[in-house]
């Protein structure tokens, strides 16, 4: 049975590893944690390529996976609804998908505490070298170890991602730790609060547990907010001086980091929101545009993040992803043994899909990144964003996606 070597265990190396299995391929993923990934949950959009690609890897997206608010509103600085709109989109947790698809894979498939270090391959197969000092040898190796991949390091050091000049604060609050009224003020809404320049929407989310229940649900705030790289530098720093220029890890954020951003809630976003954000210890994500120039080296593919970063606002990452794990399965399936010919199908394919999927996003969030400009150089759209505009553009990008993978040719995917 051919051998395929995952590495990465999140969401899209998970992905790889179900759908290889399921073309009669041994896959194993190799993460370099050492534990369960889980604590990571915070809320995620969904597509329905995505929510289809899950069911070929034999997972059932049912009424427990998400939550689909019926309405897209835009609250004004006084929490009043400005603007409002139908909407269909169904947002999951990272943890809700990750949790299934773990779940579905056997235990011996998933290792934890392996961190590749080096890739060498030869006529006959591929090595893979970790950090304990250990080796696996398989057909295929996959790279699906996320933005700052030490596959697509090795095989393409000049592809590296490039800072959008602004950060996503997130904040994630249980249904049980607000008061009802304010629960029922927000549970049914997609809601965008549009302050001068930045944007932040928020939504619910299954709770704690994965959990869709009355009582158990969550709620979800996304915010994005221009910061110039010294601003990044700073917030980027701990309490003892140290800077992570690879993300700073959460608990690490200093305290007056973390109040200033509560007191901005407070002065500059509608009150409901902000009532949750300061209930909450929130947490910032720089946001990167990744564009690589191949995905195929020998043996080697790159799938998911590993290889096109987009930015988050059509939440298009994990439908990516998916998508990435079909074509290269049924490009195997279809290439009848002959790996150089199945990889090169995968990239026909999949290298063009990736790159106008970062556009896609770069183009909505250009608005954003022209905010760490002086005033004098920023025109138009760049100085006044129209509220409507913001919304009906985000929403239609849910269609948009659809549209993207017809154009590419991959509606046979799902
Ligand atoms: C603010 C924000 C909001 C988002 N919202 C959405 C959304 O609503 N919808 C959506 O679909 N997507 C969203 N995304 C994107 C989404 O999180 C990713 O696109 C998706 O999870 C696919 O990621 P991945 O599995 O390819 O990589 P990652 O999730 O980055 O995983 C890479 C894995 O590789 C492991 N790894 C790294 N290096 C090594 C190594 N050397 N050896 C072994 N293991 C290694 C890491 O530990 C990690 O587990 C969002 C992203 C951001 C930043």
């Amino acid at each position: 049975m051919p051998r395929a070597l995952i590495v990465g265990g999140s969401l899209g190396g998970l992905m790889v590893a179900h759908l290889l299995r399921s073309i009669g391929w041994d896959a194993t993923v190799f993460e370099r944690n050492t534990e369960e990934l889980a604590s990571r949950g915070v809320g995620l959009g969904t597509h329905p390529q995505l929510v289809a690609v899950l069911k070929r890897a034999g997972i059932t997206f049912d009424g427990s996976m998400g939550i689909t608010p019926p309405r897209g509103v835009c609250l004004d600085r006084q929490g009043r609804v400005i603007l409002e709109q139908p909407m269909t989109r169904t947002l999951s947790g990272w943890s809700r998908l990750y949790r299934a698809l773990l779940d579905a894979l056997p235990a011996p498939s998933y290792r934890f505490g392996k961190r590749l270090t080096r890739v060498e391959q030869d006529a006959s197969g591929v090595t893979a070298t970790f950090a304990d000092g250990t080796s696996e040898r398989g057909d295929l190796l996959v790279g699906a170890d996320g933005l700052r991949s030490t596959v697509r390091g090795q095989f393409l050091p000049e592809a590296q991602p490039v800072y959008a000049g602004y950060v996503a604060w997130r904040a994630v609050l249980d249904e049980a730790d607000l008061p009802p009224a304010l629960w029922r003020d927000v549970v049914d809404l997609y809601a965008f609060c549009l302050p001068d320049g930045e944007q932040l929407i928020s939504y619910p989310v299954p709770g704690r547990d994965n959990d869709t229940a009355v009582g158990r649900r969550a709620y979800n705030i996304i915010w994005y907010r221009p910061t110039d790289a010294a601003a990044l530098a700073d917030i980027s720093t701990d309490a003892q001086g140290r800077h992570h220029a690879a993300g700073i890890p959460p608990p690490l954020i200093r305290p007056e980091v973390v109040a200033r951003i509560k007191a901005d809630a407070e002065r500059l976003i509608a009150p409901q929101i902000a009532a949750i954000l300061k209930r909450t210890t929130p947490f910032f994500q720089p946001i990167y545009d990744l564009d690589s120039p191949r995905m195929v080296f020998g043996r080697v593919a790159l799938a998911g993040d590993a290889a096109f970063v987009a930015r988050p606002h059509a939440g298009a990452g994990t439908t990516k992803a998916a998508l990435d794990a079909a074509c290269l399965a049924d490009s195997i399936a279809e290439a009848g043994g002959d790996l150089a010919r199945a990889l090169a199908r995968y990239e026909r394919l999949q290298l063009p899909f990736g790159k106008a999927l970062v556009a896609l996003n770069r183009d909505e969030g250009a608005y954003l990144s022209a905010q760490i400009k002086p005033k004098a150089e920023r025109h138009g759209a760049e100085l006044h964003r129209d509220q409507g505009a913001v919304l009906h553009a985000h929403i239609a990008r849910s269609e948009q996606m659809g549209e993207i993978v017809a154009s590419h040719g991959l509606t046979g995917l799902y």
